[in-house]
This record gives C-alpha cells, structure tokens and sequence, in this order.
C-alpha cells in the first residue's frame, strides 16, 4: 500500500500532463516500427523499452507531483524510468531528465527559453554519461541538432513563437535521424553490426523526432 505524501498532484487538464501523455502515447504507438528498426541495426529491444517506459509513467502518472513544480515533475518520471527500462537507453532516458529537471529547478521559472535550456542541459548529460557526439550514429544524432535549433530559434529577435521554434527543433531532429542511414557506427547499439548498418536509420534517433513532434503537437491543439 503505497501512502501518497499530502499535497498537490499534477493536474489532469495541466499542460506538462498532456505532454507527458501525449509523448507516452507516441510511444506506445511506435513500438513495431522502432522494434523492427532496431532488429536490424541493435538487439531488437529498443521498441519494448519505450514502450515499458510510456507504460509505467502513465499506470504512475496520478502520484506525480504538482505542474506547478515542474523540476520534481521530471525527476519522478526519471526515477520511474531509471526502475523500469534496463539496457543503455533507461539510463540515457533517465539522465536526460535529471539533467532537466535540476535547470528548471534553479531557474525558477519554465518559460520556452527555460524548457530550451532544460533541454540541451538534457543532451550535454547524455553525450556525458553514454560519450557519444554528433556522428556517432546514436540519439545524440537527433538530440544535439534538436536542442542547437531550439535555442538558435528561440534566440532569435523579434520574437518567434514556440511553434515554430519547436517545428525547428522537431524538423532538425528528424533530419539529423534520417543522417544517421549513412553514418557507421562508431558508439551504441549498432557497433558490433558496423557497415551493415548503412542503409538505416538508427532507431533511437528517430524516435527522438517522433516524442519531440508529439510534444510540438500536444502544445499546439491545447490553446
Ligand atoms: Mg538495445
């Protein structure tokens, strides 16, 4: 019997939940196609991960904290995702989230240039903890151009609006997993395969433009 600790929890019409849902959902839903990508180039399991992790944050998703306080909001997901997903992507996952959830702790505050910082923070952990850099043929394919147009678009003056800065973000990472087709594996899960990996792209790659496109679309149909 788990006892919930008093206080709120993250609010079911709360912009931060229907990302998170929407992203899970994206997930769910992608699990043939990101298995039958990975049987070529990986172990075949990296369809199962995510989907096991979608699973579980949303069976968990009423015990999560407030939106309010997004920070504890992306640890507990971290932690959920830390327990439930083995192989290399849970921890790269978890990471991820911890490295953001510290950033949006210590601003404050979670405006689009918030989120943007949270998100490269983010994919500075993975290249740190997994040693992968652009090239490689890994998710760090897809992530680090992802996160340089975010903040390049967010940047910008004049003001663009999140939108389109997020259809940067989502456009750059879908270009950089298609890249990937013609990269030889140096790192990841595609090592021990080498050149027949050419022809394909790497899985986790493209399943980072997938979450992020479904969160530029949760964002989108909620105004
Ligand atoms: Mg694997």
């Amino acid at each position: 019997m788990v006892q919930l600790t008093s206080g709120a929890r993250l609010s079911r019409d709360s912009s931060l939940r229907r990302v998170i849902e929407a992203v899970c959902a994206c997930l769910l839903e992608a699990e043939p196609v990101l298995t039958g990508m990975d049987q070529r180039v990986g172990d075949g399991d990296l369809g199962i991960s995510m989907s096991r992790a979608a699973r579980s944050i949303l069976n968990e998703i009423d015990t999560y904290p407030s939106e309010k306080t997004p920070g504890p909001v992306l640890r507990t997901m971290s932690a959920t995702i830390r327990r439930v997903v083995g192989g290399t992507s849970g921890p790269l996952y978890a990471v991820m989230l911890l490295r953001a959830a510290v950033v949006i702790e210590q601003s404050g505050e979670s405006t689009a240039k918030d989120w943007s910082a949270a998100f490269t923070a983010a994919v500075d952990g993975v290249m740190a903890l997994g040693g992968a850099h652009p090239g490689d043929r890994t998710m760090v394919d897809a992530l680090h151009p992802a996160a340089v147009a975010l903040q390049a678009a967010l940047a910008k003056s004049g003001g663009i609006d999140t939108d389109q800065a997020l259809k940067a973000a989502v456009d750059a990472a879908t270009s950089g997993a298609t890249q990937t087709a013609s990269m030889t594996p140096r790192l990841g899960r595609s090592s021990y395969v080498g050149d027949r990996a050419l022809g394909f792209a790497d899985p986790g790659a493209h399943a980072v433009g997938l979450w992020l496109a479904a969160i530029r679309n949760a964002l989108n149909t909620q105004a």
